[in-house]
């Protein structure tokens, strides 16, 4: 009797237990999970890199594809997409995926999936050097595809670091089985070869450009190793071309003028620096860097791919130490002096400029024959071309147009030539209007400049002309006010032919 009862009480609870465990796994409270074997990603071609998930019984249960594009670039940035595969009895259902750089911030982009995902963020990284995408339920199905899309901009770092982690079901298995799979790569960024420092790898490295030792006399600005090696032409290039961060722009112009320009000036790479964007007018990017007593101004407009150029002024406490333009990997000093060849004239380009850029080439300096009067304005405009030779005379007409009144001006404040590809004629011109209650002349007027430059080698030319414009009124003491209303740029490209 005793061991009837014993058999029956022993049989009741091995089914109460064998209940319970199973209502656990069958509800996913307990579950299995299974590590997946990850091999590192290997080139398939095409740009293309590849990763198989291999689970403990040696199956593929799923791929992971990655594709940067660099050759398929919209402006500076480059599609990326993400493709993760699976067997038909696995599903993911949460991912992890981080884009980030190692020394400089890799901006990404996320385009909308294509399919339902019912919750993601997509978010920076607590260092600001990258991305994060999370989507807890991926709703996806067994032998889905499922494809992300990202737009990466290509910067000065040469490696995107991608680390993805994945949760899948393995379906119609009991208990229930999670399999996790984590991958760590760095993807190549840049199909363009790099110049950097033989010693130390570094990319703040220099060539005397415009000297005879161009592309042979190199420097490194961090560790000041020097070596001589002339790069392929299109190595050489794309290194002078390539768009530059502004921090890399800020640490590269303070180890230029550290190394070069002999400053006194603190290793940028050991300062802890904040960062202030400025407001500037659309179309522009301006950034203000602060460490200790330095500050460093850069700004640049946007959307320029190889011919950015990249504003600077450098502060040691109270004193502007350095200001220039950086314009494919050449610093050039600002020019002050405000330009003495340049005509101006409130008639003459009436009926004859319109408002624009003009080049100008003719045999000898236009200025002249003007002032003697052995040319006319109408006769100066013939002479219009995009296409000259080395042996023109090159001049360029800024022309505000016409206004019914005076008290329109026009003033070259600055002419200055960035050397490259193409070579830049970059003016700096302020142009006034007269304001409410201001008395002007009542007269048709095309206030135009005449800027005379002379002979130039031969290449290609862009000419900007970076416009600040101002209103003029007076105070009740009869002193000028000028308010400023806004920066534009009138741009015109032009041939030298041999
Ligand atoms: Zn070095």
């Amino acid at each position: 009797m005793i061991n009837r009862r014993l058999v029956f009480a022993v049989v009741l609870s091995v089914l109460a237990v064998f209940t319970m465990v199973y209502a656990l796994l069958h509800y996913g409270l307990l579950h299995y999970t299974e590590e997946l074997n990850v091999e590192g990603f290997k080139p398939v071609g095409g740009g293309v890199y590849c990763v198989d998930l291999v689970d403990r019984g040696g199956r593929t249960v799923g791929k992971v594809y990655v594709q940067l594009s660099s050759q398929d670039k919209v402006g500076d940035r480059a599609p990326l997409l993400v493709s993760i595969w699976c067997v038909k009895d696995v599903e993911v259902y949460s991912l992890r995926l981080i884009l980030s750089g190692q020394r400089f911030p890799v901006k990404a982009f996320l385009e909308a999936p294509a399919y339902e995902v019912p919750k993601y963020t997509f978010r920076s990284t607590e260092d600001g050097l990258g991305v994060i995408l999370e989507v807890e339920d991926l709703n996806s199905r067994g032998g889905d595809t499922l494809n992300f899309k990202f737009l990466i901009s290509t910067t000065t770092e040469e490696k995107l670091k991608f680390k993805l982690d994945i949760s899948l079901y393995r379906l119609n298995s009991f208990p229930l089985r999670v399999l996790k799979a984590s991958m760590d790569a760095y993807l190549p960024l840049q199909t363009e070869a790099r110049i950097l420092c033989p010693k130390d790898g570094s990319p703040y490295v220099w060539t005397p450009i415009g000297s005879r030792s161009e592309n042979f006399n190199w420097r490194c600005l961090e560790c000041g190793y020097h070596w001589m090696k002339t790069y392929p032409e299109e190595v050489y290039r794309s290194w002078r071309t390539a768009f530059l961060d502004p921090e890399f722009v800020r640490d590269y112009t303070i180890l230029y003028l550290r190394e070069i320009e002999k400053l006194g000036l603190p290793d940028p790479l050991k300062l802890d620096w904040t960062v202030n964007r400025e407001s500037v007018p659309p179309g522009k990017e301006a950034y203000k860097y602060l460490a200790n007593d330095l500050t460093v101004k850069v700004e640049y407009r946007v959307g320029q791919q190889g011919n950015t150029v990249y504003e600077l002024e450098v502060e040691d406490g109270d004193d502007v130490v350095w200001r220039g333009k950086l314009y494919q990997r050449k610093f050039n000093p600002a020019v002050n002096n405000i330009p003495s060849d340049v005509l101006y004239e409130t008639y003459g380009g009436l009926g004859v400029f319109e408002k624009g850029v003009y080049i100008i080439a003719t045999e000898s300096n236009p200025i002249d024959l003007l002032e003697k009067s052995e040319l006319s304005w109408k006769t100066l405009k013939e002479y219009t071309t995009l296409k000259g030779s080395k042996g023109d005379y090159i001049s360029i007409v800024v022309s505000r147009g016409e206004f019914p009144t005076g008290g329109y001006s026009i003033k070259i404040r600055s002419v200055e030539k960035l050397e490259g590809e193409p070579t830049i004629i970059y003016l700096t011109v302020e142009f006034t209007d007269p304001g409410k209650g201001v008395v002007v002349t009542q007269a048709f007027t095309n206030p135009t400049a005449l800027i005379s430059l002379g002979n130039l080698p031969e290449g290609e030319y862009l000419v900007e002309v970076h416009v600040n414009r101002f209103i003029l009124s007076y105070d009740k003491e009869g002193n000028p006010l000028y308010t400023w209303v806004g920066e534009e740029v009138w741009t015109r490209g032009f041939q030298v032919d041999p």
